[in-house]
């Protein structure tokens, strides 16, 4: 059975049909790590969405071109709405009709830890499966609705 979704999700929720979509209504925090998913998504564009554990819920962003894994090399990143934690683990086809249709992969999954976490800057270490180190995200303010992010790979220190 499922628990109600996080009060942070009612973005989440207003997009999908839950009788039609397989993804997760909810999920509960399972580790006392903090825990990051960086999911393939060929939607109708393909892209990456970077996942961050945060207050229980997954903060997320969309990037066109995928994670930087060399330093100097700075990507859009479109932030998105919180999903729940158990969307760490999903993976599966998202209908046809549905919101964001198509196949999802986990790229990549492991835990990482805050060093910044601002309004509008975040630094991060990634501890994952092929990830590792540190990443700088930087809301672009000029940006519209201020949702447009750079992601780059920072120097290991
Ligand atoms: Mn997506």
């Amino acid at each position: 059975m499922n628990i109600a979704p996080h009060p942070s999700l009612s973005e989440y929720v207003a997009k999908r049909d839950f009788e039609k979509t397989p993804e997760p209504l909810s999920g509960q925090k399972k580790s006392a790590d903090l825990i990051y998913v960086i999911q393939e998504h060929h939607a109708r564009r393909l892209h990456w969405d970077l996942r961050l554990e945060k207050e229980g819920v997954l903060k997320s962003w969309a990037i066109p071109k995928g994670i930087p894994e060399a330093p100097k090399i700075r990507h859009l990143a479109i932030e998105t709405e919180d999903h729940p934690y158990d969307y760490a683990a999903f993976e599966g086809t998202i209908p046809q009709g549905q919101y964001g249709a198509g196949l999802v992969k986990i790229w990549d999954s492991g835990r990482y830890t805050q060093k910044v976490w601002e309004q509008d800057k975040i630094e991060i270490n990634l501890s994952g499966q092929r990830l590792h180190g540190n990443y700088v995200l930087v809301r672009l303010k000029k940006s519209e609705n201020q949702k447009n992010w750079l992601i780059l790979k920072a120097k290991d220190t």
